[in-house]
């Protein structure tokens, strides 16, 4: 079983990495960032609550993601291990994480920390472009498709989200220096961070975060 969680700022490759060791192992990544876009896609109420937040940069509240990971954990994929992108981001999320996996009798095994400068964090989310129909990713610079702006997987148009247009993407790293860089110590403290550097190739990283999980 492994119960891993990913935590760094916007644009570190948490997903990159988490798309990669769903292969790795087995097990699915929980992606509140994704769950909480499909929302909105859908326009569901809880989507319709939290487009403002995600849009301005801002976290969604606390108890909104909370019931979502609470829900997420309990299915049946989730039995051998998960892996956790962009949650939790408060230490009021982390605590609550806590006491739900306690009340199921199970825990966090390792929480990776990803870390990168803020320029090249910039970078990264300014190019950054998804795709409108799969999600795939894409980069205009360091991943571009074979066709601006078409999906190489689906041939779906890209877009680039709302939230990672320059001013917002300010807004969020300071929202995560502030609200999210603490759990960094928070784990610490419990013995579960494993650092690692996001810079450098997707397989590189890869087989960094591997031997962290594998060696500790
Ligand atoms: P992400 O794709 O992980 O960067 O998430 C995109 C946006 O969704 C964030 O900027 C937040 O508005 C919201 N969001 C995702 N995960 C959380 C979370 N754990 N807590 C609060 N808001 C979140």
């Amino acid at each position: 079983m492994t119960n891993l969680i990913l935590l760094g700022p916007p644009g570190v490759g948490k997903g990159t990495q988490a798309k990669l060791l769903i292969e790795k192992y087995g097990i699915p990544q929980i992606s509140t960032g994704d769950i909480l876009r499909a929302a909105v896609k859908d326009q569901t109420p809880m989507g319709v609550k939290a487009k403002g937040y995600m849009d301005s940069g801002a976290l969604v509240p606390d108890a909104v993601v909370i019931g979502i990971v609470e829900e997420r954990l309990v299915q049946a994929d989730c039995a051998e291990g998960f892996i956790l992108d962009g949650f939790p981001r408060t230490v009021a999320q982390a605590d609550a994480l806590g006491q739900v996996l306690s009340g199921m009798s199970r825990k966090i095994d390792h929480v990776i920390s990803l870390s990168v400068d803020k320029g090249e964090l910039l970078k990264r989310l300014t190019g950054r472009r998804a795709c409108a129909k799969c999600g795939a990713v894409f980069h205009v610079d360091f991943a571009p498709a074979k066709v601006a702006g078409v999906c190489d997987a689906c041939g779906g148009e890209l877009f680039q989200r709302e939230d990672d247009k320059e001013e917002t993407i300010l807004k969020r790293l300071a929202v995560y220096e502030e609200q999210t860089a603490p759990l960094i110590a928070y784990y610490e403290s419990c013995g579960l961070l494993r650092s690692v550097n996001g810079l450098g190739t997707v397989e590189g990283i890869q087989a960094d975060i591997v031997s962290r999980i594998q060696g500790s």
